[in-house]
């Protein structure tokens, strides 16, 4: 009798044996449907020796429904699947999920309808229905698309189709993408991109697992170094995975991938319309989406044929997952490389120390560009101690930074202040009582925001209107606003120098492709002189008149003080100074501290990056910390404080005693009220020789919690709130 294992979408539910009905042939890797009491599930077919399950009399299995019309998932990404299950201590069905991101393409081949204009005139015309006909020449999408390019309601389309104005046009869902060719234009490399090139285009050639580590200055043109390995993945008519971290830097290499490959590349993230998705799921699992650039959920779409993966500014925190499935998708990625058998490029400036130390113990292969593109300087870097220079009562910006910027406005150049403090003030009190503003869901002050006149909670999202009169006093007009936010600096700014046109760059104002493109427009155009942004623009932006980069508050990332405090004020600081000079002009930054003798603000100053890395090497080798040991940790929470105080409890008394496994709490979290959630935590630090997961794993599976306790494991965790 032929039967078959799966594993079924519900993390709740073990692996399940079907019957394979007369007539249906499947493989491992096929997507199927699966009959479960009176439902039907979505399940995958998989090896039965891998997945242990209880053997069911053959007289008891139920056949499987269907198979569904996509390609099976292929060997290597059922491998990947298993390992970051098994890493990130998450179950199988969890991590399948996100292979299957697109229930449309699971659907089959589909048509849908578009509309276009016919060139007839409805008999009554409106100014709306005249506005339509206008902004409509040319476009070709569905009703409620063209509304939103004309900015109509869908209700004077629909009025324009009855009058045959507006056809129907049914078009292929999964209609192909326009080619990108290898050869469209010829970069001419300087010597140092050629040879890294070469060395990263005969990896692609080859076909093997190689990870390297694309180690290059800003400025040094790292994009156009990985453009050539791509270029030979097309011409082996292999796909490419190109991870972004975040979705406002891809205007910016959409633009330039199109300039170079004559095409835009596959776009995949978290805000594709379904659409869109389930056309771009569909031909990266057929093998013809060539190149696909994504957040970090690209990395488990079902690549038919892959031949590369670049992560670019790998270092970044972005790339790990804070929700679900904890995973870090810099470190996914190797792991789909290996199983594919495909190279691996981590592109940085600021390398994450682990990825260092993996290309110092010789696993990652590391490719210096040490100069800019094109003879561009390497900016220049000076501190400005505020215990000195302090800036004026009730401003922030030092005189020497108001002055270089008022330099750069005389000479017609343009200045970014960096300040990752998103709206007006971080903290909002009353000067009567001595009320501060907290979000009623989280353990965290409300932040004001003067644009939209209101206060928000930036960890759940809570807003209210900014209060006139005290909530808890009733004061009226006493609310004082306590630190700088962004929109607090470009006030300062518009005071100070009032001929100075300022734009607030957050994730608040670039928050679409669209907004993001209108930005590097502005800025290119001249139309901006100062930019007043967060961690938004300190990577990625390539803007040759900006020659002056002002540090608001360097030492705002060391406070905290986490693990990778030091590390991440590193990273974000040699980052955004990299913004300045890029063009043929020097560039300057300046660094606002309390503290310049602090090691990090010293090496930065020192432009003396060995130094840095070395000293936070040893100290994190002396704490046991990443990468000479390791750290998770277990995060409990529920709505309810004593229900989760209890779980914790609960798994605090069954706390595995384990050599050189060091178990710290139950304690309050940091962020001890989150979402509404209340939550406390254990941290683990362990040696490299314990198993980690392992120990986890069976210490949390032989309790059980009430259905409001969500137990959340994070390993190798990079947010210790
Ligand atoms: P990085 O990402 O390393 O900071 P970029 O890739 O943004 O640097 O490159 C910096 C600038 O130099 C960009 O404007 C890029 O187009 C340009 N550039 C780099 N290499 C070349 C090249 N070989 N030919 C022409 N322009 C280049
Ligand atoms: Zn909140």
């Amino acid at each position: 009798m032929n039967r078959v294992r799966c594993l079924v979408l519900n993390a709740a539910l073990g692996p399940l044996d079907y019957k394979v009905p007369e007539g249906m042939v499947v493989g491992p890797g096929a997507v199927v449907e699966c009959p479960l009491g009176p439902r039907t599930v979505i399940g995958i077919v998989w090896e039965a020796e891998r997945l242990a399950g209880t053997e069911v009399p053959a007289e008891k299995l139920r056949p499987l429904r269907g198979v569904l019309p996509v390609p099976p998932l292929s060997a290597a990404l059922r491998r990947l699947i298993e390992w970051t299950a098994d890493y990130y201590v998450a179950s199988l069905a969890s991590v399948a999920r996100m292979a299957l991101s697109s229930g449309g393409a699971l659907k089959g081949p589909a048509t849908m309808t578009e509309y276009r204009l016919t060139g007839g005139l409805p008999e009554r015309m409106t100014p709306q229905r005249e506005a339509a006909l206008g902004a409509l020449e040319g476009e070709q999408a569905t009703i409620r698309e063209l509304a939103g390019i004309a900015g109509v309601s869908e209700g004077v389309l629909r009025g324009l189709v009855n009058h045959g104005a507006l056809e129907p046009v049914e078009v292929d869902c999964d209609r192909p993408y326009p080619p990108a060719r290898p050869d469209f234009v010829e970069i001419a490399l300087s010597a140092q991109q050629r040879e890294a090139a070469d060395i990263f285009s005969n990896a692609v050639r080859k076909a093997e697992f190689a990870p390297f580590l694309l180690d290059g200055v800003t400025g040094s043109g790292k994009t156009e170094t990985y453009f050539e390995p791509v270029a030979q993945a097309l011409r082996m008519e292999r796909q490419v995975l190109v991870l972004l971290p975040e979705i406002a830097l891809t205007e910016n290499f959409l633009h330039r991938f199109e300039e170079r490959f004559g095409a835009p590349p596959v776009l995949w993230h978290s805000s594709l319309k379904s659409t869109e998705r389930r056309r771009a799921y569909r031909a990266v699992s057929e093998g013809s989406a060539q190149v696909v650039v994504g957040a970090r959920s690209a990395l488990f779409l079902p690549f038919a044929r892959l031949g590369l993966i670049v992560v670019d500014e790998a270092h970044e925190t972005s790339f790990k997952q804070e929700e679900g499935v904890r995973y870090n998708a810099r470190d996914v990625a190797v792991m789909r490389g290996h199983f594919e058998q495909v190279p691996v490029v981590l592109a940085s400036a600021t390398p994450a120390l682990e990825s260092l130390q993996m290309a110092e113990s010789g696993i990652y292969a590391k490719i210096d560009l040490p100069s800019r593109y094109g003879g561009a300087q390497m900016p220049t870097i000076e501190t400005i101690d505020l215990t000195e220079e302090k800036p004026p009562q009730g401003m922030w910006l030092a005189q020497r930074l108001v002055d270089g910027i008022e330099a750069r406005l005389e000479r017609g150049e343009q200045s970014l202040l960096f300040l990752n403090r998103r709206g007006y003030a971080p903290l909002t009190l009353c000067r009567n009582c001595g009320f501060r503003y907290q979000c009623p869901n989280c353990s965290a002050w409300l932040v004001e925001h003067r644009f939209t006149n209101r206060l928000a909670c930036h960890h759940c999202g809570h807003e209210a209107p900014a209060p006139k009169t005290c909530t808890e006093c009733g004061e009226p007009d006493c609310l004082v606003a306590c630190g700088p936010g962004v929109e607090r600096i470009a006030d300062e700014v518009a005071e100070r120098l009032p001929q100075a046109r300022v734009f607030v760059a957050t994730s608040d104002t670039l928050n679409s492709p669209g907004r993001a493109a209108e930005f590097i427009a502005a800025v290119e155009a001249r139309e901006v002189d100062v930019i007043v942004g967060t961690q938004l623009v300190t990577k990625g932006f390539h803007f040759p008149e900006l020659t002056l980069v002002g540090v608001v508050d360097a030492d705002l990332g060391l406070e905290g003080g986490d693990l990778r405090a030091g590390e991440r004020t590193y990273q974000q600081v040699a980052q955004v100074a990299g913004r300045a000079g890029r063009g043929s002009k020097p560039g300057e930054v300046l660094l606002q501290t309390r503290h310049p003798d602090a090691p990090v603000i010293a090496a930065l100053a020192a432009g003396d990056r060995d130094a840095f890395y070395s000293a936070e090497t040893e100290m994190r080798r002396e704490a046991g910390a990443p990468p000479f040991g390791r750290w998770a940790s277990i995060i409990i929470s529920s709505e309810d404080d004593a229900e989760a105080r209890e779980a914790a409890n609960r798994i605090g008394a069954f706390r595995p005693d384990v050599a050189e496994c060091m178990i710290l709490g139950p304690a309050p979290a940091p962020m001890a009220l989150l979402r509404g959630r209340y939550r406390y935590r254990f941290l683990i630090n362990a040696r490299r020789s314990v198993q980690l997961q392992q120990v986890i794993r069976r210490w949390l599976a032989a309790i059980d919690h009430p259905p409001g306790v969500r137990v959340a494991v994070d390993i190798d965790p990079y947010s210790f709130v």
